[in-house]
């Protein structure tokens, strides 16, 4: 007979949502467990514009309080993980067709006073012909504005939460679906499968949370054989990554004919982030792929707005990701809400919290919100406690990742500084970790091409639950985007040899 772990909360979906809930209910002294049926952050929570921001086009959809309580996160998540999260300035031509001036300045003004704001500076008012941020756009846009949102490393706000959650006691069970779920009175049980090993495991739990994002209905219907009320609204949105053809550090947002703004982000130094779309989607989320229309929408958007003229032999790779979006039955994929909603079911039995929606924004005050709703099932539960706690590799002195990056300097000067610029941006104050005591190049290992050493490979595995290559090249890291791709499989290779011998 297999034994059977009993724990207060059993959550299902290793994204932002379930990550930050495992995290938050494990520091409030709950036993959690955590399953995912893939990678962490395979889901769409890899697959994001990696903004965190209010969303300045909800404001048109007059979503003011979604938008504040984002606003204000922002420097909440900024102060508690500078090494992954950073403020960005964007740079918003204006294109009088599509809105007139005043509106956006309407927007701008809201947006800067409705949450907050504090560490982030303010907008301004830009002449693109003669400030340096209007060099890259064509000359029949003169005017253009400029504001403040923070840029995030999505999937591994979620990795570092996982961490945070298992060093406080979670069980973290990467590959393991949950596939049934059922009440037995008071209690749920349920059983998880390894998809490498075949392995089952079998739970006890006070509390089921479905965070399965994209995959909640199938959880609530297939998995835990039950029903809601509420739904999701599937939205694919795609982006695509192009080399930067810009000077600068900022960011763009341009306004589309169809009224839509797309975003054009500079991304892992040499490279351009573009996005999004907005598409109904009903196949199957772990099969989105961009279309071709679609990448040609996005080449479309910078096309007009800038000198430089894309096209698709440009596009060195695409993405996409499906919306959770909780249905709120509004007909247009961009009007649908972007905020989450609770569905607390009882059934007379173990309670069930299912969670529809949200954003990487508002992941943490989600899960707090989460919390408090079902601390009545819990007695001894611990109280509010992330909104001042660092993510792991994000406890720097007075959250300034500057001094950090001096105190790196100072700390291992035989470091080349793009490696230490990876190391600090993805692990903070965990570099130490990696480096492992080496004072060279040699004393981390095999070098597989770009920044990438063994030192790094051994660390993900060992407290990242990284299991693939992949895990590695493309959610722990961006080694894909910078490795070739006789590196890349040199590397696979490698990585598959080691875990046969291990
Ligand atoms: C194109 C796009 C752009 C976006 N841009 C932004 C942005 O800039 N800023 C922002 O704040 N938000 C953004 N979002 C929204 C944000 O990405 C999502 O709201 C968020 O990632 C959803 O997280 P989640 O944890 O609910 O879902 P997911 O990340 O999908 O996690 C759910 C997990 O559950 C797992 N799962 C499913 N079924 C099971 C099972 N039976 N057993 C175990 N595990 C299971 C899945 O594998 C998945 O990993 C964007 C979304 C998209 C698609």
């Amino acid at each position: 007979m297999t034994d059977i772990q009993k724990v207060d909360l059993f959550v299902i979906g290793g994204g932002i949502n379930g990550a930050g809930i495992a995290r938050d209910a494990a520091g409030r002294g709950l036993s959690v467990v955590l399953c995912e049926k893939d990678d962490l952050a395979e889901g769409t929570s890899s697959r994001s514009g990696k903004l965190v921001h209010g969303g300045l086009r909800y404001l048109e959809y007059y979503e003011f309080r979604l938008v504040r309580e984002a606003l204000i996160e922002r420097e909440v998540l900024m102060r508690n993980a500078p090494h992954i999260i950073w403020p960005m300035r964007f740079v918003l031509p204006h294109s009088p067709q599509d809105r007139p001036a005043w509106l956006v300045r309407l927007g701008l003004f809201l947006y800067d006073h409705l949450g907050g704001r504090k560490k982030l500076p303010g907008t301004r008012t830009l002449n693109l012909h003669r400030d340096p941020e209007g060099a890259a756009v064509k000359d029949s846009y003169k005017r253009g504005f400029e504001y403040s949102d923070c840029w995030v490393d999505d999937a591994r706000l979620v990795i570092l939460n996982a961490i945070d959650a298992s060093e406080r006691g979670a069980t973290v069970l990467t590959r393991s679906p949950c596939v049934s779920a059922r009440r037995e009175g008071q209690v749920w049980r349920v059983t998880t499968q390894n998809s490498v090993t075949g392995e089952t495991k079998e739970f006890e739990a006070k509390l089921l949370v479905n965070a399965a994002g994209p995959w909640v209905t199938d959880v609530v219907n297939r998995v835990a054989g039950s029903n809601s009320p509420r739904n999701v609204r599937l939205v694919k949105g795609s982006h695509i990554i192009v080399p930067k053809f810009w000077k600068g550090e900022n960011a763009y947002l341009v306004q589309n004919h169809d009224k839509r703004v797309i975003f054009i982000n500079p991304y892992e130094r040499d490279k351009a982030l573009i996005g999004t779309t907005d598409i109904a989607y009903e196949g199957k989320a772990e099969e989105v792929t961009a279309d071709d229309s679609e990448v040609q929408y996005l080449i479309d958007a910078v096309n007009r707005y800038f000198k430089e003229q894309l096209t698709r032999n440009d596009v060195l790779t695409t993405f996409s990701g499906v919306r959770p979006l909780f249905d709120d039955g509004k007909g247009n994929p961009s009007a649908v809400t972007r905020d989450y909603v609770f569905d607390i079911e009882e059934k007379g039995g173990a309670p069930m919290l299912n969670i529809f929606g949200g954003k990487i924004t508002t992941f943490r005050e989600l899960a707090e919100r989460g919390l408090q709703k079902v601390s009545k099932f819990f007695p001894e539960i611990g109280g509010d406690w992330t909104e001042n706690a660092p993510l792991p590799g994000g406890d720097m002195e007075n959250a300034d990742y500057e001094e950090f990056r001096n105190r790196m300097k100072h700390d291992y000067p035989w470091m080349p500084r793009d490696l230490r610029r990876h190391y600090g941006r993805l692990y903070g104050t965990r570099i130490d970790r990696i480096v492992d005591g080496a004072s060279s190049l040699d004393g981390l290992g095999r070098h597989f091409g770009g920044t990438l050493y063994e030192a790094e490979v051994a660390y993900l595995v060992k407290h990242e639950w990284a299991q693939t290559a992949d895990d590695i090249l493309w959610r722990r890291t961006k080694h894909r985007l910078h490795l070739t791709e006789d590196e890349q499989a040199a590397f696979t290779k490698w990585f598959e040899l080691q875990r046969e011998a291990a």
